[in-house]
């Protein structure tokens, strides 16, 4: 057990009282027993009643992250039993086997603050968003070899969140074989191929994998003309490519897009399609003028808000793109529509889309609400982290 305190101030305990993991620096009275950045610390209220465990980082504006709501022993049996908890609810998913990429374990929405692992086949991807996973990643990588046995692990712990918790970018080997350089997996059958050390995110955008399957539909795509805007390494175009007529996938990233390719004649033939690389709201304006159509626009851009101060920012971009987007979709086509940042919620992504709507002057029907795949489940008493939604439309 810690002996290290954390009280909160008078009136501030309320997001811990309500399973909210995060300890704010704000809302923090006093440290009593000068524990060190990374060690467990017990939350107490003002009035000195126990309400948690955390991890402390003196270094974080989130000084805090809760790792139990019970004085339970935080030792490697507790790391090991919420991994395997974590393991058991993907397996009871039945992804595999034409699944074979997926998440394992989704941060606080499964009870770990700050770790990602994400499995791709014989091979296992982890990332470190928080100092007190860093220091924890040796007796991490240790659990998930005795518990999946895996090929090799590799972290990818290169995201800029890092910088808020005083830690640097690392990626590398952590443990047994280095996967090849082009390493395919499934997805709902489809095959793409991963580069695990050099691709964005832990190598795929795996939150995706539902959407891609309900949005491709061949119902949605068969003889389809199809705009796969923000495409990465081809998505949802990969997806489409046994059924539509011609698919133009954009993206800034030229590497990306040469995966893109890859990946597409991995599953078709399909020497029709484009990958155009360039800035979307450019290249969405020029089609315009150009008076360009299609059958299906997917929008699938990146984080826009980062944080609170972005949320203004963030929604005009999302403005600018769907209105680009609807002037391009002929009558009764689909629009598929996302946006992935936590601070945006569903809500006000619909409003958003209301205001492209209008604008357009066109005529929206909203047959989905999309969200994350359940292998990224969200917590209740977390609302952020149901940070990936969308919309399947058919535009009039
Ligand atoms: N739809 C993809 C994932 C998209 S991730 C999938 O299903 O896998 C977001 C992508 O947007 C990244 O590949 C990134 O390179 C690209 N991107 C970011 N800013 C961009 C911009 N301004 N114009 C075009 N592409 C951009």
């Amino acid at each position: 057990m810690t002996n290290a305190q954390l009280i909160l101030k008078k009136g501030r305990e309320k997001p811990i009282l309500q399973q909210h993991p995060w300890l704010f620096s704000g809302a923090i009275q006093r440290i009593e027993g000068n524990p060190k950045a990374g060690e467990i610390v017990a939350v107490h209220g003002s009035n000195g009643r126990f309400l948690a465990l955390a991890y402390y980082n003196p270094h974080s504006q989130i000084r805090g992250r809760v790792l139990s709501w019970q004085e339970t022993a935080i030792d490697t049996n507790f790391w090991r039993i919420q991994l395997q908890r974590a393991i058991q609810y993907r397996k009871k998913l039945q992804l595999e086997p034409n699944t074979t990429a997926y998440r394992l374990v989704n941060a606080e929405s499964d009870g770990l603050p700050g770790l990602v692992v994400d499995k791709y086949g014989d091979y296992l991807v982890i990332q470190c968003l928080t100092l007190g996973i860093d220091q924890r990643k040796q007796l991490i990588t240790e659990l998930l070899v005795e518990l999946l046995q895996p090929k090799g692990i590799i972290e990818r712990s290169d995201m800029a969140v890092r910088k808020k918790e005083g830690l640097t970018a690392v990626s590398g080997l952590l443990y047994g074989q280095e996967p090849p350089e082009q390493y395919t997996i499934l997805e709902n059958g489809h095959q793409f191929s991963i580069q695990l050390l050099a691709g964005h995110k832990t190598g795929l955008y795996l939150d995706q994998r539902d959407n891609r399957a309900l949005v491709c539909q061949p119902q949605h795509t068969q003889d389809a003309e199809i705009l796969n805007v923000f495409a990465y390494t081809g998505g949802f175009g990969v997806y489409a490519a046994p059924y539509a007529k011609s698919i133009l996938h954009v993206d800034s990233s030229i590497p990306a897009l040469e995966q893109a390719e890859y990946n597409t004649n991995l599953n078709a033939n399909r020497p029709q399609d484009d990958y155009l690389a360039g800035d979307a709201f450019e290249i969405l304006r020029d089609f315009r003028e150009e008076g360009k159509q299609y059958d299906l626009v997917v929008l699938d851009p990146p984080k826009f808000a980062h944080s609170q101060r972005d949320i203004t920012r963030a929604t005009r971009g999302y403005k600018d793109l769907n209105l680009q987007a609807l002037h391009l979709i002929r009558e009764g086509g689909l629009l598929a529509t996302f946006s992935c940042s936590g601070l945006i919620s569903a809500d006000l992504f619909q409003k958003v889309l209301f205001g492209a709507c209008i604008d357009a002057g066109r005529t929206v029907q909203i047959m989905h609400h999309l969200h994350q795949a359940n292998d990224h489940p969200t917590s209740l008493t977390v609302p952020e982290s149901a940070y990936l939604k969308g919309f399947l439309c058919r535009v009039w």
